[in-house]
């Protein structure tokens, strides 16, 4: 199966450039590094360079070798800085005033103005005497009103080139990072949909839109955020800036993370507390988190008076690339994993890769395992370019954001094209089973202690894979690929030691549980696979002991 490509509105496959200007004292060199941060860039400084060209500060320039000296100085910075991409660049208060380098970066890539009151500015600076400009003529640091004067004057003498530049932002009483994220929400920089029913927004900085998104999409006018604990202090601020930056009304509701809390206790902890906050029809679900928080919360979304909207923000790469998709909400049951749920498909979902940075390396393979199951079962290109890019040579690919980006963006096309045809998982959706089987009675008999998920999935994927082979439906050369991209990911591509009965009753388990036959999902090449129902013990056996049946 081939699904369409997703549509665009990128800026493009050039990776973004962000010149960030403005006054001294507006936060330049902090919004810079705050804004390089939430979008995965690099940052750099054009006075940190030009310091390190010379080998002296900016003042000592200015002191020792004139500002004409200092000045052609940033204009060759400028020029060299606008052949760099994947960047956010903070200039000099003055760069951008001088036309030639204006010409320049505001043709490599997208200017931000910083603005301040002179009373802020003077907050920040006043006591700072390195500051060349506010220095007097004789070069003592004058007295605070004269300070504020001088200001004043050289604001006004670049009132008119700072005007050149459409997208400002005032600093005079936010923080570095609440502006960074102003600025990425604003941008919402290289933002791609894909799926029609859901809307799914793929880009950098999307989290910082989420307030924005919930306006345009009139999803604002109660909103409640589940977040886990233990994820608070890394998203919170930000979640809290984009909403009170559109002043959305919003409360918080903390649940507790890990798969032991998704269950039907936590759930009824959840729907107490919502209606004790006054959650009403057109209050709005945003689930902050990885597939156990957006289980959780979307299923108490579908069932608090009788479904309410749910939105949501996937932090882990799984959550991208699977469970955020395809409407599937749920808790566990002492019996059976997932036992109770319901359909319930988000009206928004937002993945920024970004998030991913501060995702363990194992949670990072976790998410892979799907992202190379979709792959094969439906985008060629995508194998291709996981294949390609995951090599010996390049060993922190994982941490890649544009990696990352390309795979979710990719695998989240597939997998909503899919379940947009079959939202009730009544045929095609069963495709998204491949490997699950083999790796479902693994993970079983390992009591859910051995091999996570993720791992379970890889092994499978490579039975499945093997079983296929024994076939005639894939040359052997693609099972050795699966297993070179699988392993690539930090994988295991081989079972650990298991027991023959053990393995087969558990696989039967899983057949009694969909109340019919085995329905296993075999690969018929690259992209596109085959659903049978003929599998045999014996196939099923042998394809994890790589024997041939
Ligand atoms: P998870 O939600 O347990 O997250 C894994 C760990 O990463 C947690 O400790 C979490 O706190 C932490 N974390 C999350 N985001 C982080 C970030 N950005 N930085 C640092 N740490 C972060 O696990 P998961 O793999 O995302 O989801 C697994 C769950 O998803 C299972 O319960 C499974 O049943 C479910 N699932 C559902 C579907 C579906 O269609 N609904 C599909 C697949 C899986
Ligand atoms: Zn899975």
């Amino acid at each position: 199966m081939k699904s369409s490509r997703p549509h665009t509105d990128a800026l493009g496959p050039r990776l973004p450039r962000v010149i960030i200007t403005g006054f001294m004292g507006t936060g330049k060199t902090k919004t810079a590094q705050a804004l390089a941060e939430i979008l995965g860039l690099e940052c750099i400084d054009s006075d940190r360079l030009i310091e390190q060209m010379e080998g002296m500060t900016v003042a000592n320039i200015f002191a020792r070798k004139g500002e004409p000296h200092f000045r052609r100085l940033e204009e060759e910075v400028c020029l060299k800085l606008a052949g760099r991409s994947g960047v956010v660049i903070a200039t000099g208060g003055g760069t951008l005033v001088h036309r030639k380098n204006f010409d320049v970066l505001s043709a490599a890539g997208h200017l931000v103005l910083l603005e301040a009151s002179a009373d802020a500015v003077l907050k920040r600076v006043g006591g700072d005497g390195a500051r060349p400009l506010l220095r007097g003529s004789e070069g003592s640091a004058p007295n605070r009103a004269a300070l504020k004067e001088r200001i004043l004057s050289i604001l006004e003498e670049r009132r008119p080139a700072y005007h050149r530049i459409s997208h400002r932002v005032d600093t005079s009483t936010i923080s570095p990072d609440e502006t960074a994220y102003r600025i990425a929400a604003s941008m919402a920089i290289a933002s791609k949909k894909v799926g029609t029913a859901a809307r799914i927004e793929i880009g950098r900085g999307l989290v910082s839109a989420l307030g924005r998104r919930l306006q345009e999409m009139h999803l604002d006018s109660s909103v409640f955020v589940l977040i886990p604990e233990n994820l608070r202090e890394r998203f919170l601020a930000q979640i809290a800036e984009s909403l009170n930056s559109r002043s959305v009304a919003w409360q918080e509701v903390v649940i507790r993370d890990g798969d032991a809390g998704k269950n039907l206790d936590q759930a009824g902890e959840v729907l107490d507390r919502l209606a004790s906050l006054g959650a009403a029809r057109d209050s709005t679900i945003v689930v902050v988190g990885g597939g156990v928080a957006g289980d959780l919360g979307g299923f108490v979304a579908s069932i608090y008076m009788r479904g309410v909207p749910l939105v949501h923000v996937p932090t882990t790469l799984l959550a991208q690339v699977d469970s955020s998709i395809g409407g599937k909400v749920g808790v566990n049951h002492p019996k059976a994993k997932n036992l109770i749920g319901s359909f319930h498909p988000p009206r928004l979902v937002l993945s920024d890769p970004c998030v991913l940075r501060t995702l363990p390396a194992a949670e990072i393979s976790n998410g892979m395992a799907e992202v190379v199951k979709t792959a094969i079962l439906g985008d060629a290109d995508l194998f291709d370019f996981i294949e390609g890019r995951l090599t010996e040579s390049h060993p922190d690919t994982l941490r890649d954001v544009e990696f990352l980006e390309r795979c979710v963006l990719d695998s989240a096309s597939v997998k909503s094209a899919i379940t947009e045809r079959d939202p009730f998982e009544k045929d095609e959706r069963r495709v998204l089973n491949l490997g699950h089987t083999l790796g479902h009675a693994l993970e079983a008999i390992g009591g859910y202690r051995g091999l996570t998920h993720g791992q379970a999935v890889s092994v499978g994927l490579v039975g499945a894979m093997r079983i296929a082979e024994a076939r005639g439906l894939v040359k052997s050369t693609l099972v050795e690929r699966t297993r070179n991209a699988l392993a690539n990911c930090g994988l295991p591509v081989d079972p650990p030691p298991f027991d023959d009965a053990a393995f087969l009753e558990s696989l039967h388990l899983d057949k009694k549980k969909r109340s019919g036959r085995l329905h296993f999902v075999l690969p018929t090449g690259l992209g596109s696979v085959t659903v049978v129902n003929d599998v045999t013990e014996e196939e099923a056996r042998t394809s994890l002991r790589g024997e041939r049946s």
